[in-house]
């Protein structure tokens, strides 16, 4: 069955491959097996932003988006180390992603991230909001965790700019650690978090944000959890280092997809 959007498959390649030649190749790489038949999915994946410019050229003709993996929510000035969204655009950048929970974990809170998204998103790129609990406990108090992070979201975000918001669901759990969610867990986050979206905005705002998941995909587990699991795409770290695990998880997510939408 067509899902409603058409899948987004992101990969967050991190602070890898170790050298500019080695993502040169993986990228030519991916590009190579992906080929020129058109696919029914939305590609993104996010260099360290040292690459960029290099795999700005590189993104022309091809399938795949660029995106980052983080941005200052300042416009531009005094702040050392930083990249502003104006500077990402000039590169070819179209995705960011925000608020993952390695960047958390540095001590990057609600507010900035928040900051950071209302940046992106005034800037007309698409923000992916990571969102995710460190662990799971028998009393289901990680829905709290969930449900902070996503009020805290939606307080910045006008309506005008839903179709630009993905909010991807990675349990910290499930990072790096081949403990994927199952399906029922995705799908059941899924509709918690719709159903603030509802809340906080209105009924007619779910249709338009993706929800996606992240954690330990892999072409094993992929298409279960787009179709039992209901994500709208995946957030891919480990397996997007690999050309043939990353193109795999696009083949599987081809099949459910629907450029109409
Ligand atoms: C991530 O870091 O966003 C991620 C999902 O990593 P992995 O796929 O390796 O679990």
């Amino acid at each position: 069955m067509k899902k409603q959007h058409t899948p987004l498959i992101v990969g967050n390649w991190k602070m890898n491959p170790a050298t500019l030649q080695k993502s040169v190749a993986l990228f030519t790489d991916i590009k190579k097996k992906l080929g020129t038949k058109k696919v029914n999915v939305e590609i993104v994946v996010a260099p360290p932003s040292l690459y960029i410019p290099s795999l700005s050229r590189l993104v022309k003709k091809s399938q795949v988006a660029l995106g980052a993996q983080d941005v200052s929510s300042e416009i531009g000035g005094a702040h050392t180390g930083d990249v502003s969204v104006s500077m990402l655009k000039d590169q070819g950048v179209t995705h960011v992603i925000l608020g993952h929970s390695e960047r958390r974990a540095l001590g990057e809170n609600d507010m900035q991230i928040c900051k950071k998204v209302s940046a992106a998103l005034q800037s007309s790129l698409t923000a992916i909001v990571c969102v995710g609990e460190k662990v799971r406990d028998a009393h289901g108090n990680y829905f709290n965790d969930i449900e902070l992070q996503v009020e805290a979201l939606l307080q910045v975000v006008q309506k005008k700019h839903l179709p630009r918001l993905v909010i991807a669901y990675e349990p910290i759990w499930a990072i790096g650690t081949q403990q994927t969610a199952t399906s029922d867990d995705v799908q059941e986050m899924k509709l918690f978090i719709q159903k603030i979206i509802a809340q906080k905005i209105d009924r007619t705002a779910v249709a338009k944000v993706r929800i996606i998941y992240g954690g330990s995909v892999t072409k094993d587990n992929a298409e279960a959890l787009l179709t039992l699991g209901t994500a709208d795409g995946f957030l891919v770290g480990g397996a997007s280092l690999q050309a043939d695990a990353f193109t795999g998880i696009i083949r599987i997510s081809d099949q459910y997809g629907n450029k109409k939408t």
